[in-house]
């Protein structure tokens, strides 16, 4: 006889399948008896989560591993992903908060900020949204077409995003055997005549928001050496951090491995103290100006002297907003929606980045998942919404076609079929594709 289940009470619709969505979800169904709330996980894409699968770069697959636990969180007990669902377009915010107790917004920040710098809309510029999105397969960007065919690439911030590119860009294609860069980005960088590619930090390396193991690995690259101007990195480790001394070691190592005969074809430049002021060119990228820099109490001043740096490519590596919701309030400064400890009104919350702006690792999304969490259960009464059954209903009535687990395993399945060699997957990129495999009848 099966199990009899628990009617749920409480409903909650979360925005967004990615790591932040996913650990409320979880934060949430767990808080309760098991039952007790039911949680639909939405998300525009037909692939849940989010980051994951579109942000962590093709050749860390060990950090993919964390998509196991949120795998587990769909078996909960009446916690379901929902995909191809887009809030804004499919459904309104409006429609949400008649159908669920409560809406979290697990949506991210899936937007480049800008330089705000002269001719940034020149071909051959793009921000890190969108270039790791190429590469990453995402649905978006896989028609983006970045002109590979350069010698010299500048990648502009001081973050591990600046170190996933640069690194993507110079390993080779056997260092990336194991990954699951995108089919269509493989011949474009493998077959790259890239020579140099030129990471610039407005502050010092000491400054920079490297990690050591992301630092560690620019030292390690097959057909790369990466390169520091020694003058710029202190004598000796005191008052820094573990983390500067853990990278300060990093940035030695490059400086010691840099004798002539080890030199090998492509160089990545660290350059520090160098601010971008313009780009140049008449059609297409020829150059990026810089501008030397100095810290004036901890504040980065210009010099006034200027380089400028030769290159057919840049990708600004310098931090991500969310993109504005219809009624919800947004903090432009900061780029994310305006928020009070994750209360942005009642029975509307949010998390993760569109919480905090983009930072930390997805690590770093569980305190926010276990506070939006506690604060539901402590401001919103159960009020006999639909939750579920009134979002299949009006997917119904709106011709929606709905993507489920079940239908999000196939379309897994049907990439892993595809993986060719050591590739994990070969990614779909094409969301028609996707909704074709999740059509295949797998059984037959
Ligand atoms: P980030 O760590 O905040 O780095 C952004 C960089 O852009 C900083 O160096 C910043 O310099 C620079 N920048 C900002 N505005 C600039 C401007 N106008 N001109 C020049 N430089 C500018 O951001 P991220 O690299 O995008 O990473 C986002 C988050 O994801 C981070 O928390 C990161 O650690 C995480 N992440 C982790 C991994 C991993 O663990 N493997 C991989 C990728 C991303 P200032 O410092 O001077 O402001």
């Amino acid at each position: 006889m099966p199990q009899e289940q628990n009617v749920p009470s409480l409903m909650v619709a979360v925005v967004g399948a990615g790591p932040s969505g996913y650990y409320a979800a979880e934060t949430l169904a767990k808080l309760k008896a098991p039952g007790e709330i039911a949680i639909d996980i939405l998300d525009r894409l037909p692939t849940p989560y989010g980051l994951i699968r579109a942000g962590v770069a093709p050749d860390h697959q060990s950090i993919k591993n964390v998509s196991a636990r949120y795998e587990k969180t769909n078996a909960l007990e009446h916690v379901r992903f929902v995909g191809n669902l887009s809030l804004g377009s499919d459904v309104t915010l409006s429609d949400l908060m008649d159908l669920y107790d409560a809406v979290i917004l697990a949506t991210g920040a899936g937007k480049d900020r800008m330089l705000g710098l002269q001719h940034e809309d020149l071909p051959g510029i793009y921000g890190s949204a969108q270039f790791v999105g190429w590469y990453n397969a995402h649905p978006d960007y896989k028609d983006l077409e970045p002109n590979l065919n350069v010698s010299s690439v500048a990648v502009i911030g001081n973050g591990n995003v600046a170190l996933d590119v640069a690194r993507v860009l110079a390993k080779t294609a056997e260092e990336m055997a194991g990954s699951d860069l995108a089919a269509h980005a493989e011949a474009p960088i493998h077959s790259s005549p890239v020579r140099d590619i030129h990471i610039l930090g407005r502050r010092g390396p000491m400054d920079a928001s490297f990690t050591p193991k992301e630092l560690t690995e620019m030292t390690k690259l097959v057909n790369a050496e990466s390169v520091i101007d020694a003058t710029t990195l202190p004598a000796g480790d005191d008052g820094l951090s573990t983390v500067q001394i853990k990278n300060l070691k990093a940035y030695r190592q490059m400086r010691d491995s840099a004798a002539p005969d080890r030199l090998k074809p492509l160089r990545v430049h660290l350059h520090s103290y160098r601010r971008p002021v313009a780009f140049i060119g008449d059609g297409a990228l020829d150059a990026i100006r810089v501008e030397k820099t100095r810290l004036t109490e901890g504040r980065v001043a210009g010099t006034g002297e200027m380089l400028d740096i030769p290159v057919g490519l840049a990708v600004t590596c310098i931090g991500y907003k969310s993109a504005p919701l219809e009624d919800v309030p947004y903090d432009r400064r900061h780029g994310h929606f305006s928020n009070e400890e994750g209360l942005i009104r009642p029975r509307l919350y949010c998390t993760g980045w569109a919480r905090r702006g983009p930072t930390g690792t997805i690590g770093t999304n569980k305190p926010d998942a276990a506070d939006v969490s506690n604060r539901i259960l402590a401001e919103v009464t159960p009020s006999g919404k639909p939750g579920r059954t009134g979002l299949d209903a009006l997917a119904t009535e709106r011709g929606l076609k709905l993507v489920t687990f079940r239908d999000w395993k196939k379309i897994e399945a049907l990439e892993e079929e595809r993986a060719e060699g050591d590739h994990p997957r070969a990614k779909l990129a094409d969301i028609d594709a996707m909704l074709e495999a999740v059509d295949t009848d797998t059984a037959s």
